[in-house]
């Protein structure tokens, strides 16, 4: 590690005033918590102990794991929830610090940024189309044509440089280098594939940043293969940083989990002909394979319970009972397809992918229909696709990752340190030790930079109904109407759920002086610039904008939040973990369902205050949180707001009239 060595310059010399942050960063303030997490980090990568530690908005956590990492000289990996901070740790944060710790050029981090396979281009892909191009459409012409172009000249293969390229691309999906289809060390263009020198970069590197579906995705590979050598492109680090490591659990669970589905059976359909016509080796006997399997998997996946969404799929022995031969002919039609390629003479090294993935569909079937394992939940998730055909998951999802994250992760790693503005509840830590089968780690909660109290205040309205009855819409469209009357506007009001959000947002459309925008009318990112420049809007969203969205300044000065974000019970992994902990004697609405909602709470609000100067309202609708005893759980574990009961102490808030306010 050449210029990532220890140097001189302690932490303390580092952060505090008068110090190198303070001479080289034009915002420099101060923050108490963030030289207290750098030295926790620094202890605990000294002590290889793992660590868990909530940073409020405003700590400056990114520079607080960053200098004791380039201190320690190991190599690191920081693995994050979303691209914004990938790509604020890549390209605003290492060259910083690069330039305040090294200013004389003298030293240069060696840091790779890697994203999931299916954002960089396969050579081989791209070259086997070009042979035979199967474009459907004038657009995938056209798009075939900027990506043949851009192959020449890429020295990353990573498709955010292509900007032109739509986020929807079919062609995109046909040629990117997803796992499936990729031969290795076998395949031709080998040696300049992209993932290739991904993975030699990463080898070079000192820090390598990825999220956490790539580190996921890499370490059950990893464990499947019983941790072969060549195994996953992640190379063995001596520490790992989980920031927003409160989305662990749930990225983890679909990562251990197993998954397959009518459009992975086409896939390989699809591929094999593809193959075997280039090659010129389409055969009747695999020809009629190929349509058997199309068949049979349509038949069977048509055959399964019926439903939208997400369901549990609790009664596969029955289903079985019924519908057994089904299965079986399924199962025959992918052995006959292994088989039959397998039988081809002098055949290209694809074909024994493509063998391997019908064998690898027939296991995975094998355990999402006859497993009988305890410590896994079985359901189904139907989705409308394009053309009105539906997409069929059946899948699998350990109930609780917290053992196998045990053993192949924390048991196996000399360092975790687990950190977000949102991992404690009620001030401490066990409910995500226990999900995530964290022992022995220290805790540190840091105090928070901003004045909460000061900065905002929290309203819970005492009088509304609760959310879960029929007048309640009603009730909270008329109470955000005239909230959002005293803030004129500025406001995010986020809901549980897409039907209670389309609900309020119709019987508030043409009530309100305001720009409304509403989820799902254009893109995530173009609805948030939209309401940046658009003065006094006012945004309906649901989950999605509940995190890693930020505003900062006075264009949102408010958030409501319809009801406490407790998980939907009917859904297969919540019901699943439900029961289960009840079975096992603890108690799952204090264990796990509060525990969870609190750290969504948290999250949602947080929205509200993102820097100093930023003060506003926080509003409750649902009055649960004063009226039952487990409300008080919420109340101690979110920041020390200012709160009220009353609409005049919100009025006097914002300065719109002077009555008195009422303390909650
Ligand atoms: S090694 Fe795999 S990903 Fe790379 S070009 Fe070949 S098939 Fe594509």
């Amino acid at each position: 590690m050449s210029a990532a060595k220890k140097h001189d310059v302690s932490l303390y010399q580092f952060f505090a005033p008068g110090g190198v942050l303070s001479r080289t960063h034009p915002a420099y303030e101060f923050r108490r918590g963030q030289l207290q997490m750098a030295q926790s980090v620094e202890q605990a990568l000294e002590e290889k102990r793992h660590l868990i530690v909530e940073a409020g908005t405003g700590t400056g956590k990114t520079l607080a794991y960053l200098v004791p990492v380039i201190r320690s000289g190991k190599r690191v990996i920081i693995s994050t929830g979303t691209k914004n901070l990938q790509e604020q740790l890549f390209h605003k944060d290492i060259p910083f610090l690069e330039q305040a710790l090294f200013p004389d050029g003298t030293g240069r981090l060696n840091v790779c940024y890697m994203k999931g396979r299916n954002n960089y281009l396969c050579r081989k892909k791209l070259y086997d189309l070009t042979g035979q191009p199967v474009l459907s459409g004038l657009e995938e012409i056209e798009h075939y044509r900027a990506i043949a172009a851009w192959e020449k000249t890429t020295q990353t293969g990573d498709r955010a440089e292509l900007a032109e390229l739509p986020e929807a691309s079919a062609l995109w999906h046909k040629i990117d280098a997803r796992s499936d289809a990729c031969i290795g060390q076998k395949c031709s263009s080998w040696d300049k594939c992209f993932i290739t020198e991904m993975h030699r970069r990463a080898m070079e590197s000192d820090i390598i940043i990825v999220n956490h579906h790539l580190f996921f995705a890499d370490l059950s590979i990893k464990q499947q293969s019983e941790y072969a050598p060549d195994a996953g492109i992640l190379p063995e680090v001596g520490a790992v940083i989980f920031d927003e490591a409160h989305e662990l659990e749930d990225v983890a669970g679909s990562y251990f989990g197993v998954s397959v589905s009518n459009g992975r059976v086409e896939e390989l359909c699809r591929d094999v002909e593809a193959s075997l016509q280039r090659n010129h080796m389409l055969s009747v006997a695999i020809s009629s394979a190929v349509k058997s399997l199309r068949e049979r998997s349509m038949f069977f996946f048509a055959l399964l319970p019926q439903g939208e969404g997400r369901f549990s799929f609790e009664n596969r022995r029955d289903f079985l009972e019924e519908n057994g031969e089904e299965f079986m002919s399924l199962q025959q039609s992918l052995t006959r397809l292994g088989s039959e390629l397998e039988n081809l003479p002098s055949k290209p090294e694809e074909v024994f992918n493509f063998a391997r993935r019908a064998q690898e569909l027939q296991v995975q079937f094998g355990f999402l229909m006859e497993s009988e394992d305890h410590n896994t939940v079985f359901w189904i998730e139907r989705r409308r696709g394009s053309r009105d055909k539906f997409n069929v998951y059946l899948q699998a999802t350990p109930i609780d990752v917290a053992p196998i994250l045990k053993s192949c992760l924390f048991d196996q790693l000399e360092c975790a340190v687990l950190t977000s503005a949102t991992l404690a509840v009620g001030g401490g830590f066990e409910y995500m030790r226990r999900r995530l089968g964290l022992e022995h780690t220290r805790e540190s909660v840091l105090p928070s930079h901003f004045d909460y109290e000061n900065q905002a205040l929290l309203y819970v309205p005492p009088d509304l109904p609760d959310p879960r009855t029929p007048q309640f819409a009603a009730k909270a469209a008329d109470r955000i109407r005239r909230l959002l009357e005293i803030t004129r506007g500025r406001a995010f009001v986020l809901f549980t759920s897409y039907a209670q959000m389309n609900d309020v947002y119709q019987r508030l459309l043409g009530e309100l002086d305001f720009p409304m925008l509403l989820q799902g009318d254009a893109p995530k990112n173009a609805l948030l610039e939209e309401f940046r420049l658009t003065p006094h809007a006012v945004l309906f969203a649901t989950s999605s904008f509940w995190q890693g969205v930020d505003v900062q300044g006075e264009q949102l000065s408010c958030v409501i939040i319809d009801r406490l974000p407790f998980a939907v019970p009917s859904d297969p992994v919540v019901a699943a973990r439900v029961k289960s902990i009840d079975a096992d004697g603890g108690n799952a609405f204090f264990d796990y369902q509060v525990p969870a909602a609190v750290i969504t709470l948290k999250q949602g609000f947080g929205r509200l205050i993102r820097s100093l100067h930023d003060r506003g309202l926080l509003v409750l609708l649902d009055n649960r949180i004063l009226k039952k005893q487990y409300g008080r759980i919420f109340v101690e574990s979110l920041p020390n707001y200012s709160k009220t009961t009353e609409l005049g102490a919100v009025e006097a808030w914002f300065d719109v009239s002077r009555e008195e306010e009422s303390p909650l």
